[in-house]
C-alpha cells in the first residue's frame, strides 16, 4: 500500500467539479470560514496550522496537491483596506510560514499566492497557496492551474488528512529549528516542546 498524500513528481488527476453547486453554496450559504470556525458539520476543514489571529487549511476543492488556504480568524473582507500595517504583516507571515511548510512537503517547482473572493460570495479574506509541481506544461500553468473549472483534484479522507500532518509536522519543525538556532545564539535554554498555534495531541483533545 502507498503512502497517502502528494507524491512529488506525480501529476495529480485532475477531474470535473460541480461548480453549478459551489456557486449556490458560496452564494446563498453562511460565510464557509466562519461556519467552519464555529463548528458547523457542513464546512469542516483539514486544520493545518492555527495561532490567534490566523488559521490554515487544505482547500477542500484543490485544483493544485497540497493546497493550503490561510484566513484572518475575524470577519475580515477587504485584503488590505481592512487591515492596518501590523495586521497585514502578521498574515503575510503566517502565509509565508505555511507555504514554506508546503514547499518542503509538495516540493513544487513555483508557489503561487493569490487572495480572490466576491462581494457576493466568500467575502471572508482568504489567501490560496498552491504549489505548481514540475513537469506541467506551461500552458497548463498558472490560470489555468489554478481554475477549478480545469478540474479539482478528488483526494480521499485519507489523503487529505495525511497531508494536513504533514503540513503541520512541517510547520512545527521549521519553527523549532528556528527558535532553536535564535536561542542556541543568544546562549539561551533550548526551546519548549510546544509553541502557540499547535493543535492539542489527543489525549489533550477530549
Ligand atoms: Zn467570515
Amino acid at each position: 500500500m502507498r503512502e497517502p498524500g502528494p507524491r512529488p513528481g506525480r501529476q495529480p488527476v485532475r477531474e470535473p467539479m460541480d461548480l453549478g453547486a459551489y456557486t449556490e453554496r458560496a452564494r446563498t450559504g453562511p460565510c464557509f470560514i466562519c461556519a467552519f470556525l464555529s463548528g458547523h458539520p457542513d464546512y469542516e476543514h483539514h486544520v493545518v496550522a492555527q495561532d490567534n489571529e490566523h488559521v490554515a487549511f487544505l482547500d477542500r476543492w484543490p485544483t493544485l496537491p497540497g493546497k493550503v488556504l490561510v484566513a484572518p480568524k475575524r470577519h475580515i473582507e477587504h485584503a488590505v483596506r481592512d487591515l492596518d500595517e501590523p495586521a497585514y504583516v502578521g498574515l503575510m507571515l503566517f502565509v509565508r510560514r505555511v507555504a514554506l511548510a508546503m514547499e518542503q512537503v509538495c516540493q513544487p517547482q513555483r508557489t503561487y499566492l493569490y487572495s480572490l473572493g466576491s462581494q457576493q460570495g466568500n467575502a471572508h479574506i482568504h489567501w490560496h497557496i498552491a504549489g505548481l509541481p514540475p513537469g506541467v506544461p506551461y500552458e497548463n500553468q498558472q490560470f489555468h492551474a489554478l481554475m477549478a473549472e480545469n478540474g479539482v483534484i478528488n483526494a480521499p479522507p485519507e489523503d487529505m488528512e495525511a497531508v494536513a500532518a504533514r503540513l503541520h509536522q512541517a510547520l512545527t519543525s521549521t519553527l523549532e529549528e528556528t527558535v532553536r538556532t535564535v536561542r542556541t545564539k543568544a546562549g539561551l535554554e533550548p526551546p519548549p516542546t510546544r509553541y502557540p498555534g499547535d493543535r492539542p495531541s489527543p489525549t489533550e483533545a477530549s
